[in-house]
C-alpha cells in the first residue's frame, strides 16, 4: 500500500483567537425567530416552494469567524459551516478580497472558450494537495453532485465497464445518477425515479452497528468485495465510489482496515477507486482529506464544499491516465471553474496553509470528544440518549439511541437540536434514521466560542437523558 503524502499530521495545535470583524459571542436579543426572521418567512411561503426546506428559521444578515447573524441581530455560534464549506468561515478577508479583485476585471469567460490562469493555479494546486505522488489532472465544476458524476463518467469511459458500485448510508447527490448512487429514499429519491441503471449498493463497514458481533475492517471489507464478485463480478466494474467518512449518512466512520482492503481489490482488478471528499475534504478531519489517515491513494478525489471559502467550486483529481482517456470536449460546462470561484478556492487554500487549519481541525477533536465522553460516561448508556460519539478532526457526531438499547431515536435528536437553536447554537442532524447530531464548526471557531456551545448541546442532551439531568 502506498503513504500518503500531502501532510503529516502533528499534534493539535491550539485554538487561538483569529482576528474577526464580527464579535464572537453568542447573543440573543429577541425571541426565535425574531419579527423580521418571521415576516421573510412569510413572504417566502408566498414566493418559494415548500419543498425547499430550511433547517433554520431565522435568516442570515452576517456572518464571521464561528458566527451568524440574523435580521434581528441575535448572534448564534455556528456548528454547521453551512453543511461543512466555509471552513475558513463565511467572510475571510483573504477570500472576500480575492473575490473583489477578481470580480473587478471579469466575472465570466467560460473557461471552455476564453481559459484563464486561476483556473490552472487550483489544479496545480489540487495535484499537490491530493494524497499520490503520480501524474494528475484536474477538471473543474460548480456542485458536488456534478463532481461525482463527472467522476463517474471518467471511470466509464476509461475502463470501457459500466457498474458502478456504491454503499449503504451514501449520499452523494440529488441529479439524477448521484440520487441512484444516494442511499437514502426519503427524501432524496422518492417518487423522482426511474433511476440511472448499473448502480450496486454494497454494505457498510459501521461500527457502532456491526459491534456484535464484531466486524472488523477487513472483514466488513471481504463481505462487501463477495458480494462484488457474486452479484456484478470484478471485470464489469468500472468503479467503486466511497465517502472516506460518510456525511449525510451520519458521519459513518468504517473501521481501521476497511478503505484500504476495498481500494487494493480495486487496484487488482482495474476497478477505478472514487474517494467522494465533498464533506470530508480540506483539513475537515484533521489532514487534507480523509483518505491520508490510512493512506489510502485514490484514482480519482471528487471534491466541493470547503474548497473554496463559500464560493460553488467543485473539482474532480486523479490520475492523469484517466482524465487522459476521454475525447476533447467529452467534459465542461459554462460556469464549472468559474474565475471568481476559482480566485476564492486559491485564497481559501491559502488560509488553510497560513492558519494551519488542519492542526485546528485536530485540536477541535481534542476539545470536544473528550468533553463528549464524559457526558456519555455521567448520563451512562442506560439513561440514553448517547449511543455513540465518532468523527474525526472537525467532522464529528453523537448517534443518539433509545435508553438502553441501540434503537435509533430520531425524536430527540430533533429535540435537541431544536432547543441548542433556541439558546443560540446552530447543530446539523443527519443520518439514515435521522438520529445524529453533527458538529462540523468553522475550522476558525475560537476555543471559547466552542466551549460555549457545546456548554449548551451538553444540557440539552442532559435534558433529554431519562434522569432528566438529575442522575
Ligand atoms: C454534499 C455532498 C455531495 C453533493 O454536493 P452538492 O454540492 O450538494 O451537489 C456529494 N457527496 C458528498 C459526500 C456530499 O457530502
Amino acid at each position: 500500500m502506498t503513504t500518503p503524502t500531502s501532510t503529516t499530521p502533528g499534534p493539535p495545535q491550539s485554538l487561538a483567537d483569529l482576528p474577526t470583524r464580527l464579535p464572537q459571542r453568542r447573543e440573543l436579543l429577541t425571541e426565535v425567530p425574531g419579527p423580521a426572521s418571521r415576516e421573510l418567512a412569510q413572504r417566502r411561503a408566498a414566493a418559494v416552494p415548500s419543498s425547499a426546506v430550511s433547517v433554520m428559521p431565522v435568516y442570515v444578515a452576517d456572518a464571521d469567524g464561528g458566527v451568524i447573524r440574523d435580521v434581528d441581530g441575535n448572534s448564534f455560534v455556528d456548528l454547521g459551516s453551512g453543511i461543512a464549506v466555509t471552513s475558513v468561515g463565511a467572510s475571510d478577508p483573504a477570500v472576500v478580497t480575492a473575490v473583489a479583485e477578481q470580480v473587478a476585471h471579469f466575472t465570466h469567460t467560460c473557461f471552455m472558450v476564453t481559459p484563464y490562469q486561476g483556473y490552472i493555479e487550483v489544479a496545480e494546486e489540487l495535484a499537490r494537495l491530493t494524497p499520490g505522488e503520480h501524474a494528475k489532472r484536474t477538471v473543474l465544476f460548480n456542485s458536488g453532485a456534478e463532481a461525482v458524476e463527472n467522476a463517474v463518467k471518467i471511470a466509464r469511459l476509461a475502463t470501457g465497464r459500466q457498474a458502478v458500485v456504491a454503499f449503504d448510508h451514501a449520499y452523494h447527490g440529488r441529479t439524477n445518477l448521484t440520487m441512484a448512487l444516494t442511499a437514502k429514499s426519503m427524501p432524496y429519491k422518492t417518487n423522482f425515479g426511474p433511476f440511472a441503471p448499473e448502480v450496486y449498493r454494497m454494505p457498510m463497514s459501521y461500527p457502532y452497528r456491526d459491534a456484535h458481533p464484531k466486524i472488523s475492517g477487513k472483514t466488513a471489507a471481504k463481505r462487501a468485495i463477495n458480494q462484488m464478485e457474486k452479484q456484478i463480478g470484478a471485470s464489469s466494474i468500472a468503479a467503486i465510489l466511497i465517502e472516506p467518512i460518510q456525511g449525510e449518512g451520519g458521519f459513518i466512520v468504517p473501521a481501521e482496515g476497511f478503505l484500504p482492503t476495498l481500494a487494493d481489490w480495486a487496484q487488482k482488478h482495474g476497478v477505478v477507486f472514487i474517494a467522494d471528499e465533498v464533506q470530508s475534504g480540506f483539513c475537515r478531519t484533521g489532514d487534507w482529506f480523509a483518505s491520508q489517515n490510512e493512506g489510502v491513494v485514490p484514482d480519482l478525489v471528487t471534491m466541493a464544499k470547503g474548497i473554496a471559502g463559500g464560493m460553488p467550486l467543485s473539482a474532480v483529481t486523479g490520475r492523469a491516465e484517466l482524465l487522459d482517456a476521454v475525447h476533447p470536449g467529452g467534459l465542461g460546462g459554462t460556469y464549472g471553474g468559474n474565475p471568481v470561484a476559482c480566485a476564492a478556492a486559491l485564497a481559501a487554500i491559502k488560509t488553510m496553509k497560513d492558519h494551519d487549519l488542519a492542526g485546528r481541525a485536530r485540536a477541535i477533536e481534542a476539545l470536544v470528544l473528550p468533553r463528549l465522553r464524559t457526558l456519555a460516561d455521567e448520563l451512562g448508556t442506560d439513561q440514553g440518549p448517547i449511543g455513540d460519539i465518532r468523527g474525526r478532526g472537525a467532522m464529528l457526531a453523537l448517534e443518539l439511541v433509545k435508553p438502553g438499547t441501540t434503537e435509533p431515536d430520531p425524536e430527540t435528536t430533533r429535540a435537541v437540536a431544536a432547543e441548542c437553536l433556541a439558546q443560540g447554537v446552530l447543530i446539523l442532524t443527519c443520518g439514515t434514521y435521522g438520529n445524529v447530531i453533527r458538529l462540523l464548526p468553522p475550522l476558525v471557531i475560537s476555543q471559547e466560542l466552542l466551549e460555549d456551545a457545546l456548554g449548551v448541546l451538553e444540557n440539552a442532551l442532559r435534558r433529554h437523558s431519562i434522569t432528566g439531568g438529575e442522575g
